[in-house]
């Protein structure tokens, strides 16, 4: 095979016609290549070959026996029987949607066969159903005795991607390796064919595993890829020489005099951070985390107006219209005397005021932009911009990052913002070698938020909870799970929530879920923050960014069906003003082991650091970055949880091999291609 057929089509494929294709097509495998990169989730293991004596009830089982008898059923949609012995007792071989001829011919009576699957038993007697292989037995050999499994061609038979995968695999023979002899050998690693020809046709159950050599050596491959990535945006940037801003002391100081707050210890040290890299000559690309209420906004916003003074336009862009709003309308608060044209530009703002402020953007007549994503669209043209703000940045995939980052011009600065704060493992997994500052304490300290637990059932106590929170004079967040299965049913759990509040208390109870309209969501949101609502009912679109310090009180319902790390962020809304705040989880019946473990975890920590490691411990790899909230991936076969050193090695791998001058890209070109990470470059050098 040639390497330019890796992207070709599976319909290429001996045997794979439409019906298979579109299956393989459901599931993202459309190439040659991301076949091969399915990789197995287990193998099946057919060499236990006990005689009728000794079967064990729900292991594969590979048995000699003789058939003796065929119950044939009157009705239809009974399975057909057949009866089989060996020497030592008999076993029913249960075949549904079979036809009678067929049955008889593959097992004919009294001839010995070989037959595979899993044992089971019913109505005391052993019985296969539907088994994997029936074979005479001089054709033993043709069944695959390790076999690998994948669970996610849900639909196609296991012979029948056994059979795809041996046609294809042996044609990769051809195909390069870009890793050095020495590398391999030190390593002990096999060569790519190898390792993919292997991990599809293991020999011991224990290939597939992450930790087999097969797949480490896959892994190395994409965290490579990745990071190899990293380091050419990192020297393409590198290369720029941008304009240096102008940082004016006596405009920090005013500005710091502005905010009604000082900033924290480390608040301070990263905006010096920030502030040096935008004064110096080198493009900015920072990512800036901490902790929800961390105050991550006023460190953007000095950096924000010390752009503006030194002569350019800033973009501070926001995952959700409720974030966009509620920091544009803080932006014009906290400037309001500062003379600025700040303007927000979000897809639900009337269209004419949309172009308007587009064309004010492009004549430099704006000096800040708040906005979503449709801030970055073709036709939006900035004159002068300076810096990017990307606020929660997880919520948006890999790609729109990098798009992102690569608007404006050399002179444009890119900070990165995000809530959740990223474990060290992940650090080097997602952003290479990447310029990160953290914020690690918070400007209250001083409140602390009660975790509690309770079983749902116990409403009526949940009712006197909340009862006495509201006479408190607090202001409370009720959020509902979304039920992804249909889009009518998405609503049911708030929308019957508010009724049931409604009908409840004697206050004022607002909904909001994501399917609202902008304008009436937002309407509801001000509501509550000006307290005329005290009590807002909604699916997690409060999760990012909202601010109200008189709401001190969150109700999680149905918390298991919530990760740590989202948990944590929807508890931070609350505890962001001088009270102490609650947070009640309610679990229901049908929560498992991990539920109640990450139950634990919230209430014994308040450190979101802490807990995204803990949350990295009990998924293995986790969203816990975002990515599922952002439908992306960085890794489809390399998990951090298995790897890590993975990522270590490929960094030093990387510096070692530009130290001796290897044109990194162009040597691994097939491999950047194989992980379709020539795009991004592409992207970059035409962006
Ligand atoms: P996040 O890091 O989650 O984006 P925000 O920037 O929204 O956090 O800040 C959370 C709250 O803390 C805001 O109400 C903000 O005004 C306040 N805040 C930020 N910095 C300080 C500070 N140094 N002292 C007191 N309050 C602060
Ligand atoms: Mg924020």
């Amino acid at each position: 095979m040639k390497f330019e057929d890796l992207f070709s089509s599976v319909k290429k494929i001996k045997g794979v016609g439409p019906i298979i294709s579109k299956k393989l097509s459901d599931k993202g495998i459309e190439n040659k290549i991301d076949l091969f990169l399915n990789l197995p989730t287990g193998a099946i293991d057919r060499r236990f070959c006990p005689k009728l004596d000794q079967l064990e009830v729900g292991v594969i089982s590979t048995i000699f026996v003789r058939p003796v008898k065929y119950t044939i059923p009157r009705f239809r949609n009974l399975p057909n029987r057949v009866t089989c012995k060996d020497e030592y007792g008999s076993i029913d071989i249960i075949f549904f949607n079979s036809r009678e001829s067929y049955i008889k011919q593959i097992l004919p009576l009294n001839e010995e066969v070989v037959i595979s699957g899993k044992v089971g038993f019913y109505k005391n007697k052993y019985q296969m159903t539907n088994p994997d292989y029936i074979q005479s037995i001089d054709k033993e050999k043709d069944i695959t005795k390790i076999m690998a499994k994948y669970s996610s061609v849900a639909g196609i038979s296991p012979k029948t991607i056994q059979k795809i995968y041996k046609e294809e695999i042996g044609k990769l023979k051809d195909i390069g390796e870009w890793h050095s002899q020495d590398f391999l050998k030190k390593m002990a690693w096999p060569t790519w064919y190898d390792a993919i020809y292997n991990l599809h046709n293991p020999i011991n159950v224990s290939d597939v595993n992450k930790e087999s050599k097969f797949y480490q050596r896959l892994a190395f491959d994409e965290i490579f890829s990745n990071f190899l990535i990293f380091s050419e945006i990192k020297k393409r940037i590198k290369k720029l020489i941008k304009v240096s801003k102008v940082i004016n002391d006596d405009n920090l100081l005013r500005i710091k005099k502005i905010l009604p707050f000082t900033l924290t210890e480390s608040q301070q040290v990263s905006l010096k951070e920030i502030l040096t890299d935008i004064s110096s000559e080198k493009k900015m690309l920072r990512v800036l985390q901490g902790d929800v209420g961390s105050g991550k906004t006023a460190v953007a916003m000095i950096a924000a107006y010390l752009t503006v003074k030194s002569g350019y336009q800033v973009a501070f862009l926001c995952p959700t219209e409720l974030l966009a709003k509620q920091h544009f309308l803080l932006f014009k608060k906290v400037l309001e005397n500062e003379n600025f044209n700040i303007q927000l530009l979000t897809s639900k703002i009337k269209v004419s005021e949309q172009v308007d402020t587009r064309f004010q953007l492009s004549q430099n007549k704006i000096d800040i932009v708040v906005g979503t994503h449709s801030l970055f669209q073709e036709k939006t043209t900035f004159n002068n911009l300076g810096l990017i703000v990307i606020d929660e940045q997880h919520k948006f995939g890999v790609q729109q990052r990098i798009n992102l980052s690569l608007k404006g011009s050399v002179n444009t600065d890119v900070l990165l913002m995000t809530a959740t704060p990223i474990p060290r493992t992940l650090i080097l997994t997602n952003y290479g070698d990447m310029d990160i500052s953290t914020i690690n304490e918070k400007p209250f300290n001083n409140t602390t938020i009660n975790t509690l637990a309770k079983p749902a059932e116990k409403m009526d106590d949940v009712m006197v909870f909340l009862k006495k929170r509201l006479n408190e004079n607090d202001q409370v967040y009720w959020v509902t799970p979304l039920i992804e299965e249909s889009e009518k049913l998405k609503l049911t759990p708030a929308v019957k929530r508010y009724e049931y509040l409604k009908k409840k208390l004697k206050v004022e109870v607002g909904l909001v879920h994501g399917a609202m309209k902008s304008e009436d969501k937002n309407k509801i949101m001000e509501d509550f923050i000006s307290g005329k609502i005290k009590v807002i009912v909604s699916t997690t679109v409060i999760e990012v960014g909202i601010d109200n310090q008189n709401a001190n009180t969150m109700i999680i319902e149905n918390c298991e069906r919530f990760g740590l790390s989202q948990l944590h962020q929807l508890r931070g809304r609350v505890g962001r003003g001088k009270e102490d705040a609650h947070c009640l989880l309610l679990y229901s019946k049908n929560i498992g082991i991990n539920g109640k473990k990450r139950i634990q975890i919230l209430k014994s920590s308040l450190d979101g650091f802490y807990i995204s490691e803990e949350d990295l411990k009990l998924r293995g790899f986790g969203d816990i970055i975002g990515y599922k909230q952002s439908g992306e991936k960085d890794f489809i076969i390399a998990d951090p949880a298995y790897h890590s050193d993975l990522f270590q090695l490929a960094k030093e791998e990387i510096e070692n091999l530009e130290n001796k001058d290897v044109k990194l890209e162009e040597h691994f070109s097939q491999l950047l291609k194989i992980f379709k990470k020539d795009r991004v470059l592409n992207i970059i050098d035409t962006g």
